[in-house]
């Protein structure tokens, strides 16, 4: 029996990857351990590509001659640990299509701000006329996109860290690390320097012609570059002090120096409100800079991007009060972010599936800006005993129609509304842009 490519995982990465494989001529095979959805099954089907579901078929699956594994399944999984043990590789999606895709890469990472900053970046790309894709996480598969014969100049791509783990060949042209704080612990054997190692694949087989864009008011980020060597021209942006080159904050004006070309646009001016909003503009304002895009197209594009759906997005002004959708903050740090930039006293909504939260960075914060915390979840108790001394009023509800009928009815005018959960949506919802969706619902109908 000839080598086969096998996929494991047939959601979105999983099906591109076959459908490219299918074209370049690979014995296809996909395997998923659960049910697969109707409309990818149906493209299975009518690309004629063998695949199984509900099982893993080991006979085949480690016969393979490489294997794409979706960003899903844990290296600890003991079938993946078994290809391992066999010398079969196992690689991600992006590493696949990198194979067989044109253009130039631009690749975003970091626990948090990745589809904003992508989706910023490609905006610019955009707004310059330049040809350009999205992919990653974002929309379409990069494979998917890669299949269909689509060829930019300029790929932007939002990558996890779990697609950097199957990460090997691939190179970034131009790599932007925006942060990295605890996330996703568990697949990491609960230790942060095996995290911080995969965000940093992003810079792997990088020359020094290449970009690497970081955030250096990151301690996690920082203290790796002391202690690695990183070959890509490094390019900084902070809030704190100025650099020779990279961007910084001057009073409200942003200043990026690239190679004595100097640019700058003021910080009220962005569309995208908040702290960490400004770390995304600045990350994107350099990559488009470096890509010498005209100063003008750079600070208009900054200043009309409408944002991305489930992020600090705006929903309506009822009564006086505004009601914000921040559905996509499932961890701490980003809430932290989003409460920092409200001018208004905040009603906040969160709860959800906790994953291991540490509630106590989010004391100070919250004591200043938040008058009424409504816990939306299964399991509030967590969330109530943590704040119960913090926040004057909170309000427990288990449906998000109790919990936006009682935002409303303590809200007053002037007030904000923020749904901003710091937990996943498991308990409740499908999945984060559910919770938004629901939300965004019940706010219309008030
Ligand atoms: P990701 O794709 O990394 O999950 P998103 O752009 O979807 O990031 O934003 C997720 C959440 O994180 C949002 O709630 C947003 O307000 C917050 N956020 C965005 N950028 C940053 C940043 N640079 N630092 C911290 N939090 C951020």
């Amino acid at each position: 029996m000839n080598k086969r490519l096998v996929i494991l995982g047939a959601g979105e990465s999983g099906i591109g990857a076959a459908l490219l494989g299918v074209k370049h001529g690979l014995h296809v095979f996909v395997s998923d351990m659960g049910t697969i959805r109707n409309n990818f099954r149906k493209e299975l089907e009518e690309n004629n590509i063998e695949y199984e579901e509900g099982k893993h078929s080991e006979d085949i699956i480690l016969n393979a001659e490489t294997v794409v594994k979706s960003p899903g399944i844990p290296d600890s999984a003991p079938l993946i640990k078994k290809l391992k043990e066999k010398g079969i590789p196992v690689i991600s999606e992006i590493e696949f299509a990198g194979r067989y895709a044109g253009g130039k890469k631009i690749c975003v990472t970091g626990s948090n701000g990745k589809t904003t900053t992508t989706t910023l970046i490609k905006h610019i790309l955009d707004e310059a006329g330049i040809n350009a894709a999205m992919a990653g996480n974002v929309g379409v598969g990069f494979a998917r996109q890669v299949a269909s014969g689509i060829d930019p100049d300029w790929w932007v791509i939002e990558l996890s860290s779990f697609q950097l783990d199957g990460m090997y060949d691939f190179k970034a042209d131009i790599a932007v690390l925006l942060n990295i704080t605890p996330d996703h612990l568990d697949r990491y054997n609960y230790d942060m320097q095996e995290y911080i190692a995969s965000k940093f694949r992003i810079t792997q087989n990088m020359s020094s012609e290449d970009k690497f864009v970081y955030c250096m008011d990151d301690k996690n980020i920082t203290d790796y570059l002391n202690e690695h060597n990183i070959t890509a021209y490094k390019i900084p942006f902070t809030l704190m002090g100025e650099v020779k080159e990279g961007a910084f904050l001057r009073n409200d004006e942003i200043v990026i120096n690239y190679k004595n070309e100097s640019m700058s646009f003021f910080a009220h001016e962005l569309s995208l409100i908040g702290r960490h909003n400004i770390y995304n503009s600045m990350a994107a304002g350099i990559v488009s800079h470096v890509l010498k895009i005209r100063k003008k197209i750079i600070r208009d594009s900054l200043a009309n991007f409408k944002g991305v759906e489930h992020r600090l997005e705006n929903v309506a002004s009822v009564r006086g009060i505004k009601f914000i959708n921040d559905s996509k903050a499932t961890n701490v740090n980003s809430v932290w972010y989003a409460l920092e930039c409200m001018e208004s006293p905040v009603i906040w909504i969160a709860g959800g599936t906790d994953k291991g939260n540490d509630y106590s960075e989010l004391e100070d914060i919250v004591r200043k800006k938040v008058k009424v915390l409504i816990c939306l979840g299964k399991d509030n108790s967590k969330l109530v005993d943590h704040f119960k001394n913090i926040v004057p009023d909170i309000i427990e509800t288990k449906s998000m129609k109790d919990a936006v009928r009682s935002a409303y009815l303590v809200g007053k005018k002037g007030d904000v509304v923020l749904l901003s959960p710091a937990c996943a949506s498991f308990d409740l919802f499908n999945n984060y842009e559910h919770r938004g969706q629901i939300f965004k619902e019940y706010v219309r109908r008030l």
